[in-house]
């Protein structure tokens, strides 16, 4: 079959490699899509720890050819999603149920072999069924969907919310309907693209904002702003300095202010502790996905959360050394290699 892999840092080839075969407790899956998400970028720089050679893609759906002896709840035929993250059970933090922060936690397509590819194995454990009947290639938005609920998870929406959303990409567009889903009645999203402030209209935001054209915080929170005094629950989803210290200034008084952003490990932000102090503004960071894929397999199968407008292009496996080597094209939402083309 064949498989992009990441031989090291600043090098991916399509390489031609036996099928796998899955261990007893795997099933196989034929996968019909696997988004290129900025980490897959960040991994080819080496800006994240990868065990290279190995097959990148974490955001996988696809068909399964063949199951291991041992696997029960899955055959041949049925539609999964994979969830990457593989806890340990064994340390401190899976005891606690704090899965996504395992010491011992290995990812599919980051430890080993991954969703870029024609097949890839699967512990059943991480398998989720999917419908046959939604689109083939929506299965691929589980994994971000996944991370999404559980910064939305984190945030304590209310029916009546207000809700700030910085940023436009993938996961801004998800937790704008997530917000919507939760209660929120109001629901600002910061981006400067057109097009993906018009997307966002059309998924739930209630408004949208641009932020070249002027200071964000001022024309929010102000008196006459969108949301005079800043929005009960704000989520920052660009990963940059400059919207991580907006995010806080955007919380209302008692508000909290969710991170979902990745900044390079260096990255330092400038906070105002007394602010928070006397505003009770509360900041949380969310990282990963801890027992949320399930949910998000249910809002994918059952259309509840839109995806078919995040896809902004497909790519075979010949094209994908290229489109994960590049910086994501202006405009992009989410690329998916679909091995079948
Ligand atoms: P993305 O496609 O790069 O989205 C980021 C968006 O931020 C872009 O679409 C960009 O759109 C917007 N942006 C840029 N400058 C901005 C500004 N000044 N104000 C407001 N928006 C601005 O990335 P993504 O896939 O959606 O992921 C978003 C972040 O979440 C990344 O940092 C990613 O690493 C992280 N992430 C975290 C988790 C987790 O578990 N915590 C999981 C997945 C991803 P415009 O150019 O239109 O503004
Ligand atoms: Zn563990």
């Amino acid at each position: 079959m064949k498989a992009v892999f990441l031989e090291e840092v600043g090098k991916l080839s399509l390489r031609d490699v036996a099928k796998p075969v899955p261990q007893p407790d795997e099933l196989l899956v034929r996968v019909e899509a696997c988004g290129i998400c900025g980490t897959d970028r960040h991994l080819f720089l080496g800006e994240f720890p990868s065990r290279p050679p190995v097959t990148l893609g974490h955001e996988f759906a696809g068909i399964v050819e063949a199951v291991g002896s041992s696997v029960s709840a899955f055959q041949a035929g049925m539609r999964v999603t994979g969830d990457p993250n593989i806890a340990c059970g064994r340390c401190a933090e899976c005891h606690r149920g704090r899965v996504n922060l395992c010491h011992n936690l290995q990812a599919i397509g980051i430890h080993r072999n991954g969703g870029f590819a024609e097949y890839v194995t699967l512990p059943e454990k991480q398998a989720f069924a999917l419908p046959l009947t939604i689109g083939p290639l929506h299965g691929a938005f589980c994994e971000p969907l996944a991370c999404c609920l559980h910064g939305v998870d984190l945030a304590g929406i209310q029916a009546g919310s207000s809700v700030i959303v910085i940023g436009g990409g993938v996961i801004g567009l998800l937790v704008v309907q997530l917000a919507r889903l939760a209660g929120a009645t109001r629901v600002v999203l910061v981006t400067r693209s057109e097009a993906k402030r018009r997307l966002a209209e059309s998924l739930g935001a209630t408004a949208t904002i641009n932020p070249s054209s002027g200071d964000v915080v001022d024309r929010i929170v102000a008196d006459d702003g969108l949301l005079p005094g800043g929005a009960d629950v704000v989520f920052e989803c660009a990963g940059l300095r400059e919207t991580v210290e907006q995010a806080p200034l955007l919380t209302a008084r008692g508000g909290t202010a969710v991170i979902l952003g990745v900044l390079p490990s260096d990255q330092k932000v400038e906070i105002e502790p007394f602010d928070l102090l006397f505003r009770e503004v509360g900041i949380v960071t969310s990282f990963l996905n801890p027992f949320t894929h399930r949910r998000a397999a249910e809002l994918i199968a059952s259309g509840t959360i839109t995806v078919e407008p995040l896809i902004s292009r497909t790519v075979g496996l010949g094209e994908a050394v290229d489109a994960i080597s590049s910086p994501a094209a202006g405009g992009e939402i989410r690329t998916l290699v679909v091995p079948s083309l």
